[in-house]
């Protein structure tokens, strides 16, 4: 578990140097570390070397591992980062602080009522799949305008952002700049993107919002 303070003091010296090649601030990335099908010692090995965002891809998962770590540090952020079905809606916001994965009206609809019904209002990023990859979830770019516009107008929905997984075996950076150029159009200011192999890339065009599993927790199983 040493491994995983190490691995995550690695990443921010990462995120540092990424943030000051960008000309950007120090500190204005996020880290998000992803510890899905990590077991929850884990994420207290996380929690204990000061990492406080967590993501999670799976409700079920997340149900299991988070509510005594949640009790026990109220400063603990989970992400949301997989896909959600209308079922488990309920459960995610009860659960996650932040839902990263909007992506169809019919989603924007319940989640909407769920928030109103629960009082709890967690925020909100739409999933845009950036490079139109049939098997992928989030909104095609050319709908992403209209998804946000009807989120605002018909769901009482703000939401802060977009997030986005590139095509893999691509260059990530012309999809990053396209999810920027997204969101700064419909004035969202979180750009949730980057994962272990292309953060620092991420970051050059724009991230606040950087995801990383396997480069703290190792692989996956
Ligand atoms: C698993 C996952 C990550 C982290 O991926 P790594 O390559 O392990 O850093 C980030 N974002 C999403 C949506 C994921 O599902």
């Amino acid at each position: 578990m040493s491994d995983i303070a190490a691995g995550l003091a690695a990443i921010r010296s990462r995120i540092a140097a990424a943030e000051t090649a960008a000309g950007r601030a120090p500190g204005s990335v996020a880290l998000v570390a992803v510890a899905k099908t990590h077991p929850a010692e884990a994420v207290i090995a996380a929690l204990a070397a000061g990492q406080r965002l967590f993501g999670e891809n799976r409700v079920q998962e997340a149900k299991a591992k988070y509510p005594d770590l949640k009790a026990l540090h109220p400063d603990l952020r989970l992400h949301l980062i997989g896909p959600l079905q209308t079922n488990k809606v309920r459960e995610a916001v009860a659960l996650f602080d932040v839902i990263e994965t909007l992506d169809r009206p019919k989603l924007a609809r319940v989640l909407a009522d769920e928030i109103e019904r629960a009082g709890r209002r967690p925020d909100i990023l739409i999933q845009v799949n950036i490079g139109r990859e049939p098997q992928k979830a989030g909104i095609d770019p050319d709908q992403a305008d209209t998804l946000i516009a009807l989120c605002r107008s018909e769901y009482r929905l703000e939401p802060s952002g977009l997030m986005c997984i590139p095509p893999a075996g691509e260059d990530p950076a012309p999809h990053f700049r396209r999810l920027g150029e997204l969101a700064a159009r419909n004035g969202l200011p979180v750009r949730s993107m980057g994962m272990s192999e292309d953060f620092p890339t991420a970051i050059a065009c724009g991230a606040t919002h950087v995801r990383v599993g396997s480069a703290i927790f190792g692989h996956r199983g």
